[in-house]
């Protein structure tokens, strides 16, 4: 297949999202304009002064300037209004389903009550599946570097959405906050009836992969890029079909591979394992999901099959029913077909 002509088949080729933090779309013209709307001056004098400075050396450079953005989200409008930017966005590339991580502690911490940012994030949804015809689900993430009694109050305090959320989710800094540290959240919000994912082997190393699937029995790796160095690991989760959520741009821009062409994404895929791509914080990234794959693709110069498999992995990989999952299935089997008659 001719290079614009697989660019094309990725950008329109029907797929579903999966590790997308919603904080992390807010691109810098937005933040600037919310910003100005609720009086609060950032450090940054320009759009491009701010841009110039999301040039971070490691995932911890990266969150401190990710908090800053998110100090000025104060109303239900500041988070329709990134919600929608980002659905927009998504529907425009093809994403016909994607499952949204929000970290309730971030507002909660910047003064934010939980019904605020959940009602704007949640009507933004409800008015997108309407509009644009894209299907959405929430999972709320616990940040890793606070406690565990912080984790408790915010699991309580989801109870009265829970029927809007669909899982619990793990992130922020990994190195020196295990798995192990939320055990007994996972527990809890598991026999609440969330579906249990977290970040593990992104940075941290792959014992928390381990710990993460027996302790915290996730269902989802959210990266698990170093899962690559333990074949046991590997037999493991392609025998029981746990997908990794690998995130391309993200590991590029923090480092975590130094060249996309050493991305482990060829190898898991090598190696049967459900992986998808997704575009994790795209506004601080430099992509959103489209362009992770084209990037990886022309990287590992993935084949076509490959990226129709990377589609159909992403709805297996979702959290929708098995009749949810056919449809969309099908929806690549046409598109595939289509695509090749024209
Ligand atoms: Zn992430």
């Amino acid at each position: 297949m001719e290079d614009n002509n697989i660019v094309e088949f990725i950008c329109k080729i029907p797929k579903a999202e999966l590790h997308l933090h919603i904080e992390g779309t807010f691109e810098p013209e937005l933040m600037f304009k919310i910003a100005e709307r609720n009086h609060i001056k950032l450090k940054y004098q320009s759009v491009d002064e701010l841009k110039a400075a999301y040039n971070f050396n490691n995932l911890q450079e990266f969150l401190d300037i990710y908090y800053i953005g998110s100090r000025v989200l104060k109303t239900e409008q500041d988070f329709y209004d990134l919600t929608m930017a980002y659905l927009t966005k998504a529907s425009g590339q093809h994403i016909m389903h994607t499952e949204i991580f929000f970290d309730p502690q971030t507002h909660l911490e910047n003064g934010v009550p939980f019904p605020v940012f959940f009602n704007g994030i949640y009507n933004a949804i409800m008015a997108a599946e309407k509009v644009l015809g894209i299907r959405v689900e929430l999972i709320m993430c616990f940040l890793r570097h606070l406690d565990e009694a912080s984790a408790f109050d915010t699991l309580e305090q989801s109870l009265p959405f829970k029927d809007k959320i669909i899982g619990i989710g793990l992130d922020s800094s990994e190195k020196g906050n295990p798995p192990e540290k939320f055990r007994r959240v996972f527990e809890k919000a598991v026999q609440y009836g969330f579906m249990p994912v977290a970040h593990a082997g992104e940075e941290g190393p792959v014992d928390y992969i381990h710990e993460a699937l027996e302790l915290l029995k996730i269902k989802r790796i959210d990266h698990g890029n170093r899962s690559k160095d333990d074949a046991h690991l590997l037999s493991k989760i392609a025998l029981h079909k746990i997908p990794l959520t690998l995130c391309p741009l993200s590991n590029l821009k923090l480092q975590v591979v130094k060249d996309l062409k050493e991305h482990p994404l060829k190898h898991f895929l090598d190696n049967d394992i459900v992986a998808t791509v997704n575009s994790d914080d795209p506004a601080y990234f430099g992509g959103y999901l489209n362009e992770n794959i084209i990037a990886v693709q022309q990287a590992l110069n993935l084949q076509k099959d490959d990226i129709i498999r990377l589609a159909k992995n992403s709805f297996e990989a979702s959290f929708i029913s098995a009749e949810q999952k056919k449809h969309y299935l099908g929806l690549v089997d046409a598109f595939v077909s289509e695509f090749k008659s024209h």
